[in-house]
C-alpha cells in the first residue's frame, strides 16, 4: 500500500493531523494499534480546557508570555473547532478551578489576572461549590464520540484507516504491520503515551503516566453546571448530560507507580478517588465504572513535536491535557512534515 504520509496512531492528535493533511492535499493512511479512540483519547475526562497543562500563569512564567499566549490561542482554536463540528456530543460548560483550600484561592486569583491581562476572557467564581476561577468559554465533550466521528470524518474525505494495526517496525519510507508494509514518503507518530514503545531515541524525553478515574451516578442533572478541576489540577471532574459524573485524578496518591504503560486500576487510587468524589460533589459516589488508560508526560509540560529521524516525524506528551492541546500539535506537526511551516504552535 503506498501513501503520501502514514499516521500512525487513531487517537484526537492522530485525528487532527489527518484532517490537517487532508486539507494539505496528501493522501494519508492512518493506522491504530487497536481501535479508534480506544486509548486515552476514547477514555479520558473530556474535558476541553484551553492551555497547556500548566495553569496559564505559570506557562507564561515558564515558557514566556508571547509562548504561553500562542499556545492557549491554539487551543481555543482547537475548541472552538469541536463546539461547532461535533455540537451534539459538545457543549460549553465553562471550566471552573476550583480552591481546595486558601493558598489555592490565592494562585486562582494570579491565575485569573494572568489570564485577563493577556486578553483572555474569565471570571471569578464564588457559589455553591466553593471558590475559584471560571473560563465560561471551555468546553466538555464525550470522548470517544469525538474520535469515532472524527475518524467517519476523515475517511470520508479520503483517508484509509486501519484499526487493529500496529505499527511494528519504522525503515525509512515504510511502516510495517503484520499485516502489510505500508510505503510513504513521511511517517507520523501521534501516539502520545506510547512514543518511546515506536521511537526508543525519545527515551527520557517522554514517558507513559496512567491515570484513573470513575464513573459515578445516577446523579441529579446538573449539578454541576462546570467542567471542574480541583486541589491544583491534581482532581478532575464533568457531570453529563444523563447526571452521571465522572470522576478522574489522585495520580499523586499513586506516586512513582504511575509511571507505567499498565492501564489496570489500582485500589489506593481508586480509594483516594472515592474520598475526592465525596469532599468535592459532598456525597460519596455510586460507582458505575471504573478505568484508567495512559497518557505521555514530558519534563516541561512541552510535548515532543518535530522530527525524529530522516522521515519520521512525532507528536505526543502532553502531560494530561491533551484533548485541545495534542489536536493543536496533530495539526502543527502535519504542517512542519510536509514543509509548509518552520515554527509550530510551541514555538
Ligand atoms: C484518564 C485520563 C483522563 C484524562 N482527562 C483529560 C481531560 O479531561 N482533558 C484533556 O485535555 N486531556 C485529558 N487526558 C489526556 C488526554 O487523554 C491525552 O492527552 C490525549 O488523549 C492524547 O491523545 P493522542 O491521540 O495523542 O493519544 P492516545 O489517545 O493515547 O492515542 C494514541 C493511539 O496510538 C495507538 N498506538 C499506540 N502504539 C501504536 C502502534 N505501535 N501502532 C499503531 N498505533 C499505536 C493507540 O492504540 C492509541 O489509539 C486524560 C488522560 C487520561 C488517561
Amino acid at each position: 500500500m503506498h501513501a503520501d504520509v502514514c499516521v500512525i496512531g487513531l487517537g484526537g492528535s492522530g485525528l487532527a493531523c489527518i484532517d490537517q493533511l487532508l486539507r494539505d492535499d496528501v493522501s494519508v493512511v492512518g493506522v491504530d494499534a487497536g481501535r479508534v479512540g480506544g486509548a486515552a483519547a476514547g477514555r479520558n475526562g473530556g474535558l476541553l480546557r484551553a492551555g497547556t497543562s500548566l495553569f496559564y500563569h505559570d506557562a507564561a512564567v515558564k515558557y514566556g508570555p508571547d509562548r504561553a499566549a500562542r499556545m492557549y490561542s491554539a487551543t481555543v482554536v482547537e475548541r472552538e473547532r469541536l463546539l461547532s463540528r461535533f455540537p451534539s456530543i459538545a457543549r460549553r460548560s465553562g471550566y471552573l478551578r476550583l480552591a481546595h483550600d486558601s493558598e489555592e484561592e490565592r494562585d486562582c486569583r494570579a491565575h485569573l489576572t494572568a489570564l485577563r491581562d493577556a486578553g483572555f476572557p474569565a471570571q471569578w467564581y464564588d457559589g455553591p461549590l466553593g471558590r475559584g476561577m471560571l473560563v465560561d468559554d471551555d468546553a466538555v465533550i464525550d470522548p470517544l464520540a469525538r474520535c469515532r466521528l472524527e475518524a467517519g470524518l476523515v475517511s470520508s474525505a479520503g483517508a484509509r484507516l486501519f484499526e487493529q494495526s500496529p505499527a511494528v517496525a519504522l525503515t525509512p519510507g515504510a511502516v510495517e504491520t503484520p499485516d502489510g508494509v505500508i510505503r510513504c514518503r513521511l511517517t507520523i507518530v501521534a501516539v502520545d503515551g506510547a512514543l518511546v514503545s515506536i521511537l526508543p531515541e525519545l527515551e527520557g524525553r517522554v514517558w507513559p503516566t496512567r491515570l484513573q478515574m470513575l464513573a459515578s451516578g445516577p446523579h441529579p442533572p446538573g449539578q454541576l453546571p462546570h467542567a471542574i478541576s480541583t486541589r491544583w489540577g491534581w482532581d478532575y471532574l464533568q457531570q453529563l448530560p444523563d447526571g452521571t459524573i465522572a470522576f478522574g485524578g489522585c495520580r499523586d496518591v499513586g506516586g512513582t507507580a504511575e509511571r507505567t504503560t499498565d492501564g489496570s486500576i489500582t485500589a489506593p487510587v481508586q480509594a483516594a478517588l472515592e474520598r475526592r468524589f465525596a469532599e468535592v460533589t459532598g456525597a460519596p459516589p455510586s460507582v458505575t465504572h471504573r478505568w484508567a488508560a495512559t497518557a505521555g508526560y514530558t519534563a516541561d509540560g512541552l510535548p515532543v513535536l518535530g522530527q525524529v529521524r530522516p522521515g519520521v516525524w512525532a507528536t505526543g506528551g502532553y502531560s494530561g491535557t491533551g484533548n485541545l492541546f495534542g489536536a493543536a500539535c496533530g495539526r502543527a506537526v502535519a504542517r512542519l512534515a510536509l514543509g509548509w511551516a518552520t515554527d509550530s504552535v510551541i514555538d
